[in-house]
This record gives structure tokens, sequence and C-alpha cells, in this order.
């Protein structure tokens, strides 16, 4: 009996020191794999290596629309900065050429760090998609680094911590929204102390998720956490407790430039959500049927997830959402294109994402125990919102050059 019960007990040790391994090498060596694509030199220009230079190419592609388009307007927006004089959201606006009808808005670096991506992709759609003959009734609006802060700092959030996408709105009341679901799980996202990557806590973070994820679903933790919460000015996913400056300074833009247009179609550009190397389709729901429907014939043959799957979540203060609100006369088609980075779709992918998220939060809160731990996470940071690989890169310029085609042509035919 005293033999059975040994063996009993090893084999217990055995599976437990099993699964701490496995759990530990899959979420410390975790790197998703890229798509097979062959490298295209000619994509890859589009990615610069900083804010300034990005936005140096935005206006340069910019300035040559000049050449294809009469009345191009190309201006630049100071956001004030603490310490920074030189924060600027840069536009170029072509309008349609023959009649003002419908007016394509396409925004970038919501997410500071995510402006990298966009940048690319707006420079690639100025200097490869748009055609005279796609501009007769469809104007454009491009609005480059919308948080430029982030941008230059490599932080997803603005210089006060905030979610700039959880900061929109035309009425106040959205600080004093609630998240419950936010306070419960505030300690594990908003750890105190200087950042020690390679602690205990740190290395086994997979386990101190699962433990989380063994009393509630993995789809309500993520609304919780995501949504945006009012309360924590230092925490993660802090939406403000006031608008951000750029926020005014961009309705007043929006409203000037669509003045004359009866329809606005706004993709706001983000980077980190979904599958690799994967462009999602991702609005904040929809309830009115007439824009779901058009969305639809416009992006036929995508899909488009509009938050019936399990990934899905919905925010508050959704910039999106906030051009509608200032327009309410005109129809307003709202979406937002994702590219996906770390598979956020899969469980390690998700913690993954989150722990990164977490990390770099206490970093810029706390500080970091040494260089190393700075230097690692920021890293980290940057390769989830902008990642080096070309393969990457080639793949999503190819996917959006398509896509975006695809939509002013039909954009035009509305
Ligand atoms: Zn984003």
């Amino acid at each position: 009996m005293k033999k059975i019960l040994k063996i009993f007990a090893l084999v217990i040790v055995l599976v437990v020191a099993g699964v701490l391994s496995y759990t530990y090498i899959s979420f410390n060596s975790y790197n998703p794999a890229d798509p097979e694509v062959e490298v295209d030199q000619s994509k890859l220009v589009y990615f610069q290596d900083s804010y300034v230079n990005s936005r140096t190419a935005f206006q340069l592609h910019a300035e040559k629309l000049h050449q294809k388009f009469d009345s191009v307007q190309v201006f630049s927006r100071q956001v004030p900065g603490k310490n920074d004089a030189d924060l600027t959201i840069d536009f170029c606006y072509i309008p349609a050429q023959k009649e003002q009808k419908k007016l394509l808005i396409l925004t970038s670096g919501a997410h500071g760090v995510e402006g990298y991506v966009g940048s690319a992709v707006q420079q690639l759609f100025m200097n490869e998609i748009l055609q005279p003959e796609l501009l007769d009734e469809v104007g454009a609006l491009l609005v480059h680094s919308m948080n430029p802060y982030g941008f230059k700092y490599t932080r997803r959030v603005t210089e006060n911590n905030i979610d700039f996408n959880r900061n929109c709105d035309t009425n106040k009341s959205l600080f004093s929204s609630e998240n419950t679901g936010y306070n419960d799980l505030y300690g594990m996202l908003n750890p105190k102390g200087k950042v020690n990557s390679g602690s205990l806590r740190n290395r086994f973070f997979m386990l101190v998720a699962i433990n989380k994820l063994l009393q509630e679903s993995m789809a309500s933790l993520r609304q919780a956490i995501l949504q945006g919460q009012y309360e924590h000015s230092k925490g993660l996913y802090f939406g403000g407790d006031n608008f951000e400056p750029q926020l005014a300074l961009l309705a007043k833009v929006f409203k000037k430039t669509s003045e004359n247009y009866e329809t606005v179609f706004n993709i706001d550009l983000h980077t980190g959500y979904g599958e690799r190397a994967t462009l999602h389709l991702f609005p904040n729901p929809i309830d009115d049927e007439k824009v779901k429907s058009t969305l639809g014939n416009m992006l036929e043959g995508y899909k488009i997830d509009w938050g019936d799957s399990d990934d899905f979540y919905t925010i508050n203060g959704s910039f999106t959402d906030f051009i509608g609100k200032i327009l309410p006369n005109k129809l307003y088609l709202p979406m937002v294109f994702e590219y996906g980075t770390l598979n956020s779709s899969t469980t390690v992918g998700s913690v993954k994402s989150l722990h990164n998220m977490i990390l770099e939060n206490q970093g810029a809160q706390f500080g970091y125990k040494s260089v190393k731990d700075s230097v690692k996470v920021k890293a980290t940071l940057m390769e989830m919102y902008n990642p080096s690989s070309e393969k990457w890169r080639t793949k999503i310029m190819i996917d959006s050059k398509e896509m975006l085609e695809q939509v002013m042509i039909n954009f035009g035919k509305l």
C-alpha cells in the first residue's frame, strides 16, 4: 500500500513538473510563425525607424500628390507636450475632383506606437492607390499620428497615460463610466514597484492568468480589461478624466473638411489584435442596418468581425464612434483595420500580449530594476505593435493594397 502511495505521489510530482515546464517554455519562448511570402523590398520602403522619419515620409508623399491632383492641402497641427514642442498631427486632404459627395478619412496612430504601421499603410495609399479616376466624387483626408507623443516615445498611450481610443466622446459623462470587472483584476493588471522581468511572477505569468481564467471565461476577462476604465489614472486602459487636447483639434478639421460631403467613411488603422500578419476588419458594434449592409457591400468577400465571435470586445470612448457623433447629419461609415501580430486570438497569445502591456505600463509608472529590463520590455512592446519581420510587413502591405483598392472602387460606386 505504501509503495502504491509513493508511486502515486511521484506521478503527481512528475505531472505538475511537466505542466509547469510546458507552461514556462511555451510562454517564455513564444514566437508565432510568419506567413510564407516572398519579401518585397518595394513594400518595405514605407516603414521608417522613428516618428520624425515617418512624419517626413508622409509629408513627402503628400507633397508628391500635387502632381496628380488639383488643390491638395497639406497641413499640420501641434499637440501640446510637457517637454516637447515638436509633436504634430499631419494632414493631407485631396478634395473630390468633380463633385464632393463622399469623403474617406484614413487615420493612424491613435495608439502611438501603432503609428509605424499606420504611417506605412498611409504612404502606400498615397503612392500606389490614389489615382485620379477614383476621386471624381470621393475626397480623401489622411490623418497622420493622432497620438504623436506615444508614437515618438514608444508608448501606446498619450503623455497623460491615456488610451486615446477610450477618450473620444462629445459628452463628459464618458468619464463616469464604470467598469467593475476591471476593479476585480486591478492587482493583476497593475503591479507596483520597479519592473523585474526575470521575477518568478513574470516568468510564470501564464499560471497567474490561468488561475483567473479558471474563475472567469476568456470573453469576460477580455471585455473587463479592454473596454477601458476611468478610475485609475496610472492603470492600464485608462480612458482619462478629461478629453485629450487633440480631440477638439481633430473635430474642427473633420467638421470643416466634411462640410460639403454627404457620406463620410473612416478607416482607423491599428495593430496588435488578431491572427499574425492578418488584416482584420473590426468595427465597434454597429446597430444601424443600413450602415452595416453598406460596409458589407463595400468589403464584399472579406470577413467583418461584427461582434458575434468569442474574441470580440466593445470599447467606450472609441475614436471611430466619435466621428459619427460630431457629424450627425451625414451617412457615417466607421471601420477599424487591425493588423494581427501575436495571434491574440489564442490563449497564450492573448496572455502574452496582456503581459507585455502590463510590464510596459509598470515600467512607465515605477521604472525598471535594470537597464536590461527596460530595453527588453520596450523592445518587446515595439515588436508587438510594429513587427520587424520583413515577411510580416510584406504580407500586410500586399493585403492592405488589395483591400484598399477594392474599398476605393466600391466607395466611388455608392
Ligand atoms: Zn490600437
